[in-house]
Formats: C-alpha cells, sequence, structure tokens
C-alpha cells in the first residue's frame, strides 16, 4: 500500500479552507475531506513493512501542537504552477514532531527524505490549467490569508489510493500527541 504520515485537519480549518476554493478553470480542487498536512510521504510498501511502520510511529512523544495556516503558496515545476496551496507555520512543535518521525522512519530503514520540510496544506493540483492570470490573481488576492490557530492532539497513518479525479485516503492509524 501507498502510505504517508500526516495531519487530519479539524473540520472548522476545512470550511474555512473549502471558501477559497474556486475560479480557476482548469484547476482541480482537492475535496475539503481531503485537505491534509503532510509530514513525511512514504510511499509503496508491503504489509510487513506497514506493521514496522506502526509500531516505530506508535513509539514516538510528542506534545500537542498549535497548527497556523496563513498565505498561499505554489509548487512549480519546469516554469509552470502544479501544485497551489496555504502555507503552515514552521512552529517548534511542528518540526519537533517532523523530526521524530523521520527518525522512527530511518530507523526502520527508510531511505532519508532528502526534500526540505515545506509545511502545507494542498488546496489545487494545476496541471491543466487555461488561465495563468487567474491562478496569478487566486495567489495575490489571497495571500493575506490567515485561519484561526488550532490544537492538533494526534497524527496519523494515511494510506492513499490513487483514483482518476482525486487520491482516496483513509486513516489507517492515529497516535495520541501528550
Ligand atoms: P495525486 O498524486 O493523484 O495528485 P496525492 O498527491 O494527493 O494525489 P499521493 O501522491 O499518494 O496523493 O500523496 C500523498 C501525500 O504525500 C500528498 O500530500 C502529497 O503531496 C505527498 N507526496 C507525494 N509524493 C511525495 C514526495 N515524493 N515527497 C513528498 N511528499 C509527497
Ligand atoms: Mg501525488
Amino acid at each position: 500500500m501507498r502510505l504517508f504520515v500526516g495531519l487530519a485537519l479539524p473540520e472548522a480549518v476545512r470550511t474555512q479552507l473549502a471558501g477559497l476554493a474556486g475560479g480557476i478553470p482548469g484547476a482541480r480542487w482537492v475535496p475539503p475531506e481531503n485537505y491534509h498536512l503532510t509530514l513525511r510521504f512514504i510511499g509503496e510498501v508491503e504489509s510487513w513493512r506497514a506493521q514496522e511502520i506502526d509500531d516505530a510511529l506508535s513509539a514516538i512523544r510528542a506534545r500537542p501542537l498549535e497548527l497556523r495556516l496563513r498565505g498561499i503558496g505554489t509548487f512549480e515545476k519546469a516554469g509552470r504552477v502544479q501544485t497551489l496551496w496555504v502555507g503552515v507555520e514552521k512552529t517548534e512543535g511542528l518540526i519537533h514532531l517532523q523530526g521524530k518521525v523521520e527518525t522512527a522512519l530511518q530507523r526502520v530503514g527508510l531511505e532519508p527524505e532528502r526534500r526540505r520540510f515545506s509545511p502545507h496544506v494542498t488546496l489545487a493540483r494545476c496541471e491543466k490549467v487555461t488561465a495563468a492570470e487567474k491562478l496569478a490573481a487566486f495567489v495575490q488576492g489571497n495571500n493575506l490569508f490567515r485561519a484561526a490557530p488550532v490544537v492538533v492532539d494526534r497524527f496519523c497513518l494515511f494510506s492513499s489510493r490513487l483514483g482518476k479525479e482525486q487520491a482516496v485516503y483513509a486513516i489507517e492509524a492515529e497516535y495520541a500527541l501528550g
């Protein structure tokens, strides 16, 4: 199965993010039930390894943390926007948890993550956007976006089934913080 470690978002935040969606022809908006913050992408693993990963994540001890969402950003490839997202402040608590997850996964033999941790919540995938000016206007128009801080008291192991339109995520395990 395809796995990743992340944070589910409280309903209030998802509702607020859903209010941003729309107005960019061709963008593939993430359905609100799919909003999440990826702490660590794992990818395809066999079930015995998923079990080891679950054991390793279960052993993590960390405090609940406050999530602060703000601003809009994009990931680009070859000068074209691929992903549109809301930024998440790199607070101490979040970095601490992400570091613990990374260490735990390396201990069970996963290759180190080479990309820099860039916390975000993906709003849309933009491969086939037809109106680049609409996308630019969205980023400019929503750059001051801020959500009320929310406390997160668990992190999750998600499975991801890639679909034609949208991936389907399922929470395979939850790990309490605190
Ligand atoms: P799709 O690939 O169909 O657009 P998705 O990206 O939501 O769907 P996955 O590819 O399974 O689904 O990714 C799950 C999560 O992990 C997403 O938050 C995605 O951005 C992130 N992710 C995927 N691949 C990587 C990677 N190589 N490095 C870091 N994060 C990744
Ligand atoms: Mg993907």
